[in-house]
């Protein structure tokens, strides 16, 4: 596990070249008052010993610029530690831009650029969560210039990472968008990895060569180079040696002048492939190892790799074993070095991943939790309101039905009390009279309790009536039954049987205290004075008594012999009282 060691080791010490090349990027920000700025800010990539000398200048003059300016050449910087090598500080440098109050647009640029230095110094968790940032940043950045930084950085990072779909994307954007030419051959070729990534060949062909020709008419001979470098790439990839090699011989002058040695040692590395697969393996072995003169051995490019690859093949070939042995081994060891690092990569970018969606899945699950809550909010809210509907419909129904079980009840007994009642005198009509007098009797021949039944009848009643009015006979039949009332007890039942006839039922009650009750009675009518009437006459009635010694308990039989009495009563002068025992034919 000795490469493992050596690349941990490495790791913590050395910047991953790698990474470097999205640095290219330019941007400005166009809300700055001082144009200085924004000509400093393109300066960076074309002459960097000129923006340091103009960074210094605008640093000393910094108390007479504004906040936003000031925190421009903060950026720029942080750009120039990055150029510097210094990724330690560039990156505390923008990371305390994070925490001062710094406009959105400019926050975002230096999100980006740490996306940057955390990827050069393998801090690719950091990297990846700034880039997922900046991703979701995006469409709220109005800085055209900020924006198309942010598109590269995007664009070229998921490049490196072989999302190339996501890459294309933003690759296609920012061509789209581009508000410079400069930006659009940048743009080109950062779609170019991305169509050459997903193999996407007429596309590629399509784009390539104007694309080369964009850049170079621009000057902008590194980017032009670095889509030759893909194009001579995909000669080999189709299998096209000779194309290869003659694409090879077109653009290796031009790349020398750029003097940018990874492209070099790239196009160099790829040069020696096709040698090899030429059968010129001299060739091969001399441009394998010019590759490795303009490669950090340290860093384990794919060019590295490849030069390596090709030496070993090569002195294979040559049956050169021991050479071949050791660059096999060397070989071996970039190959490992580079797959984890881009293992590590990925799992960093993976990682990231994975916790913003479990961020987002939090967040929306929360989401769902408030969106819940706020249903269960409304579903209570309605049920509060139905509550409401139906506790005033309930009340509602409760009144009418209140009112109408009372008007139902107050009727009933209204119809009960007409039905049963006798609307002149207050006492049971004859129907009711016979039904109580039935219940009493059953009740004290059950109990065989005496029972006896007082008829009465007024005297010359029809007299009164014809003589005094009907409605003194009225008044007459309502004192009379005032009059009897006093006497009467709880349980025994009164009731009008005919127009000024009379009937009382009295439970438990001897037949012989039902005649001193009748004649108590009669007494009582007798006394009665008619002048309260308006009119003067006198008042009687004829009582006749049954009892159930002698009649039983039939009502129909206790009347009639009652009725038998009253008659003698009558027959003796009126005014009197008959017991039906004295009066009964002896048989
Ligand atoms: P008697 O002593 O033999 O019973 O003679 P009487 O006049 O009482 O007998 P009768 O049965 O002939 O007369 C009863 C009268 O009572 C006839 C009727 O006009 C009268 N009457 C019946 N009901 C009422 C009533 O509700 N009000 C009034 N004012 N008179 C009534
Ligand atoms: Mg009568
Ligand atoms: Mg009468």
């Amino acid at each position: 596990m000795a490469n493992t060691g050596k690349f941990g080791k490495r790791r913590l010490h050395k910047p991953a070249k790698f990474f470097f090349a999205g640095f290219f990027v330019f941007c400005s920000l166009s809300a700055i008052a001082d144009e200085r700025l924004e000509k400093l800010d393109d300066l960076k990539v074309v002459d960097v010993a000129a923006f340091r000398q103009q960074l210094a200048i605008l640093e000393r003059e910094s108390d007479t610029l504004s906040l936003e300016e000031q925190n421009y050449i903060r950026l720029l910087q942080g750009y120039n530690l990055l150029l510097l090598g210094d990724f330690k500080s560039a990156q505390s440098h923008l990371e305390s831009m994070l925490q001062s109050d710094i406009t959105p647009d400019l926050l975002f640029r230096v999100k980006a650029l740490l996306i940057n230095a955390q990827a050069v110094s393998r801090n690719y968790h950091s990297a990846f969560l700034y880039l997922e940032e900046i991703s979701r940043a995006l469409p709220h950045v109005n800085d055209t210039r900020a924006k198309e930084h942010g598109l590269s950085v995007i664009a070229y990072t998921y490049n490196q990472l072989e999302e190339f779909d996501i890459a294309k994307y933003y690759s296609q954007a920012l061509v789209n968008t581009a508000t410079s030419e400069r930006v659009r051959c940048h743009a080109n070729h950062h779609l170019l990895e991305s169509l050459y990534g997903l193999q996407n060949w007429p596309a590629f062909n399509e784009l390539v060569e104007n694309a080369v020709e964009h850049c170079l008419q621009l000057n902008e001979h590194v980017f032009a180079n670095l889509i030759r470098v893909k194009r001579h790439s995909y000669l080999l990839e189709v299998g096209d040696v000779v194309a290869a090699e003659r694409y090879y011989a077109s653009y290796k002058n031009a790349l020398e002048k750029v003097g940018y040695p990874m492209l070099i040692a790239s196009a160099s590395a790829l040069a020696a492939k096709g040698a090899v697969q030429h059968g010129q393996y001299e060739k091969a072995l001399q441009l394998a190892r010019n590759a490795l003169l303009h490669l950090d051995t340290e860093e384990f490019t794919i060019p590295l790799v490849n030069a390596y690859y090709t030496l070993y093949k090569v002195y294979e070939l040559k049956q050169n074993f021991g050479s071949a042995l050791q660059f096999y081994i060397k070989y071996s060891e970039a190959a490992k070095a580079n797959s984890d690092n881009r293992f590590i990569q990925l799992q960093a970018y993976h990682t990231v991943r994975a916790e913003i969606e479990v961020k987002n899945q939090r967040i929306a699950m929360l989401d769902k939790d408030n969106e819940v809550l706020s249903l269960q909010k409304d579903l209570f809210e309605q049920e509060a309101k139905q509550n409401r509907l139906i506790v005033l419909i309930l009340a509602f129904v409760l009144v009418i039905a209140t009112t109408l079980a009372y008007r139902g009840m107050t009727g009933r007994k209204r119809f009960k009390k007409i039905a049963e009642y006798d609307q002149l005198t207050g006492i049971s009509n004859r129907y009711h009279f016979n039904n109580q007098a039935k219940i009493a009797l059953d009740y004290c021949e059950n109990n065989a309790k005496p029972v006896a039944v007082m008829l009465f009848d007024l005297d010359f009643f029809k007299t009164i009536n014809d003589t005094h009015g009907h409605a003194a006979g009225d008044w007459a039949l309502q004192h009379v039954v005032k009059t009897c009332r006093n006497f009467m007890r709880n349980n025994d039942v009164f009731g009008r049987i005919g127009g000024e006839e009379f009937a009382v039922v009295l439970p438990g009650c001897h037949t012989d205290k039902a005649v001193l009750l009748a004649e108590i009675c009669r007494d009582a009518i007798a006394a009665i004075d008619s002048s309260d009437s308006g009119k003067q006459f006198p008042l009687s009635a004829s009582f006749g008594v049954a009892g159930s010694d002698t009649s039983g308990y039939q009502l129909k039989q206790l009347l009639a012999d009652a009725d038998h009495a009253m008659y003698q009563a009558k027959e003796s002068g009126r005014d009197k009282v008959a017991a039906y025992a004295d009066y009964r034919p002896v048989v």
